[in-house]
């Protein structure tokens, strides 16, 4: 079977059916006159003319299209051709047959790549039309793309999320499933973001709009996997690549054989009949669908679990990859990071602080959220700092009232010129991620940051490890202290963690890893996007929300779990076997197929059924994969 899925609408799969009916009532009368009773001659042309009109029109219309616009030859033409041939010899019955089975398992191949690429559709389907605007002081019901980013509107209890925004006044659980795969629901309150599409379990919700409809996580789902489908993964492309040339190299077998034939002195009939039968035999419908039957099931599944996977390449590399590296702060650690202990060595804790967030107010890094909050729970107001520049794995810089300021770890420290005071040792020797900070070389206080391993990372390392994977790293900007308290507490050994890295030496690692095989990225995009990049496969975690991550990467992970991770790579190689198992069943049944074609006499009835039923086999293998393996029972 030949038709182009990919190219296709999943709506157009439908479109066969009265086809199909009309082909098989025509069939059906035919039948009734081979085998039970002489009919009208008149009935049964009639009856034969419509089963090939029928079954005929639609495949010679793709045929002459692909070969009009595109001037390549599908399988379509093989089957058309063949039917023709049948029918010159007097086997119009069979050729018959054949038409009818084509467009019958052409129609429920269209059903199951339809039901493989839909994960998608169904998300559409969740977005909220209208959303309640809460302006001067009423409520009122608009169209949720009227909406712009500042806007305020009211979540009901069990009603829908229809935008992307920030909770301002109330607290919740919502369920994430739709997005991240997620089943548990999850508590929100004020300051978290909440996502369209996503259920407002029980809270009263007053969220503040920050992303158009057009842009977004639901939108960008979407667009990355449908975009996705569209891709073409390499084994995608070599079966293309080989059904055009094997159907060429088909009809000229075909026709070779014919010549042979009536060489050795057959009658024209019969060679015509056995040229035919062979160009059925002999037709790669099952090979030019093995891949795509595969790789659609697998995207669709990994999309419902909330692994996003941009194309099939992305998911064919998973497969292969050989090692793991992992940033630490934000994908191995919550990135919920929290202060735990501040010393000043000029005036007062509070002022340092107001000095210290006031530098951090506008990064994205989890310090300084910390840093943040920890202001925030003190009741300190963080002074205005301007010039603010981020030094990437270093820290941060700008200037106050008084001039030049900066924080970061001790590499920032020692570039200032500032010496580590005695004070100061105990703290530096310890195990926590420390910060500086300092006006020129003059050190003005330290803080300690503690930040949580994930519930999910010690068993997602394993299951990694477990599912195949030769070589587990940890790479981080952070102090060794700290790298081995974590790999310690992950299971890690020595050898794989890589501490006090600037994000150039990440992709220098990343470089060397590709030496032993492919090698995946996994990050939460701070620091770490240029990895992200080089690597052969880029993870990101945690995306609903954060752009950057979800442009550099080949995955990201809506969910912030790392067990998700672990069953996108198994799905991955499941997804490998399958497309192996199904290239050897295709190739193998061809050349059963030919070879009794070729010296058995096979009947050209059978071949069609072998022919059709071995492509329908082989989708169905492929649909295996939609039954969702990623989410895990809640
Ligand atoms: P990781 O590789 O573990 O994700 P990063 O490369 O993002 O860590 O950061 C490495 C180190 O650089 C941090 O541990 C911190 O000491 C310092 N740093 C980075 N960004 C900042 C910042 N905004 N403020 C203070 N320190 C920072
Ligand atoms: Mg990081």
């Amino acid at each position: 079977m030949a038709h182009d899925h990919s190219d296709e609408a999943v709506s157009e799969g439908e479109a066969d059916v009265p086809l199909t009916v009309l082909t098989w009532a025509g069939l059906g009368i035919a039948t009734l006159d081979a085998t039970v009773q002489p009919l009208p001659l008149g009935l049964v042309a009639g009856a034969l003319v419509v089963a090939y009109l029928a079954g005929g029109v639609p495949p010679l219309r793709s045929a002459l299209s692909d070969l009009w616009q595109r001037r390549t030859l599908n399988i379509d033409l093989l089957m058309v051709v063949a039917a023709l041939a049948a029918a010159s010899v007097g086997a119009a019955l069979e050729g018959a047959v054949l038409l009818a089975l084509f467009s019958v398992s052409g129609t429920l191949e269209h059903r199951a790549m339809g039901k493989a690429r839909r994960a998608v559709e169904a998300l559409m389907q969740l977005r909220p039309e209208t959303a309640l605007k809460f302006e001067d002081g009423a409520v009122r019901e608009v169209q949720v793309a009227e909406l712009v980013p500042g806007d305020l509107v009211i979540l009901r209890p069990g009603a829908r999320v229809p935008v992307d925004g920030r909770i301002v006044e109330g607290t919740g659980h919502l369920d994430e499933s739709t997005i991240t795969g997620e089943s548990e629901p999850r508590l929100k309150a004020l300051g978290a973001s909440v996502h369209e599409a996503t259920v407002n379990l029980d809270g009263i919700l007053t969220v503040e709009v920050t992303r158009g409809l057009a842009e977004s996580t639901v939108a960008q789902m979407i667009r990355l996997v449908t975009e996705a489908q569209a891709m073409k993964a390499p084994s995608e492309r070599f079966s293309d690549w080989f059904g055009q040339r094997y159907t060429i190299a088909v009809l000229a077998g075909a026709v070779l054989a014919f010549a042979v034939l009536v060489g050795l002195g057959w009658t024209l009939d019969e060679a015509l009949y056995r040229a035919a039968t062979l160009l059925v035999a002999a037709s790669p419908c099952a090979v030019v669908i093995s891949v795509p039957a595969a790789i659609l099931s697998a995207l669709s599944a990994s999309a419902r679990g909330g692994v996003l996977f941009k194309g099939g390449a992305a998911l064919e590399r998973l497969a292969d990859v050989k090692t793991f590296a992992f940033d630490k702060t934000g994908t191995l650690t919550t990135g919920q990071a929290e202060v735990t202990g501040i010393l000043a060595l000029q005036g007062d804790e509070d002022g340092f602080l107001a000095l210290v967030a006031g530098l951090e107010a506008q990064s994205e890094h989890p310090i300084a959220g910390a840093l943040r909050r920890a202001a925030e729970a003190r009741g300190v107001i963080p002074i205005a700092v301007r010039d603010v520049t981020s030094n990437p794995s270093e820290g941060i810089s700008g200037v106050d009232s008084l001039g030049p300021i900066w924080a970061g770890n001790a590499r920032m420290r020692e570039r200032m010129g500032a010496t580590l005071p005695p004070d100061l040792q105990a703290m530096a020797d310890g195990s926590e991620t420390l910060i500086f900070a300092g006006r020129g070389d003059r050190l003005l206080g330290a803080v300690t940051v503690a930040d949580d391993l994930r519930p999910t990372a010690r068993e997602g390392l394993a299951a990694l490890k477990a599912g195949g994977v030769a070589r587990i790293l940890m790479m981080t900007g952070d102090r060794a202290p700290v790298a081995a308290r974590i790999g310690a507490a992950l299971g890690l050994k020595d050898s794989e963690i890589e501490s006090g890295l600037l994000p150039a030496d990440k992709v220098t690692l990343v470089d060397a890893a590709a030496k032993r095989g492919a090698v995946a990225f996994v990050g939460d995009g701070v620091n770490d996007a240029a990895a992200l990049a080089r690597a052969d496969v880029g993870v990101a975690m945690g995306v609903a929300g954060s752009e950057v991550a979800l442009q550099a990467a080949d995955v990201a992970l809506m969910a912030d779990d790392l067990g998700r991770l672990a069953a996108a790579h198994a799905l991955a190689r499941r997804t490998r076997a399958i497309i192996r198992q199904n290239l050897t069943f295709a190739i193998g049944a061809m050349l059963v197929l030919v070879t009794g074609g070729l010296f058995f006499n096979l009947p050209l009835p059978l071949a069609v059924i072998g022919h059709e039923g071995g492509t329908l086999l082989v989708v169905l293998n492929g649909l295996r994969l939609l039954a969702d393996p990623i989410r895990r029972p809640a």
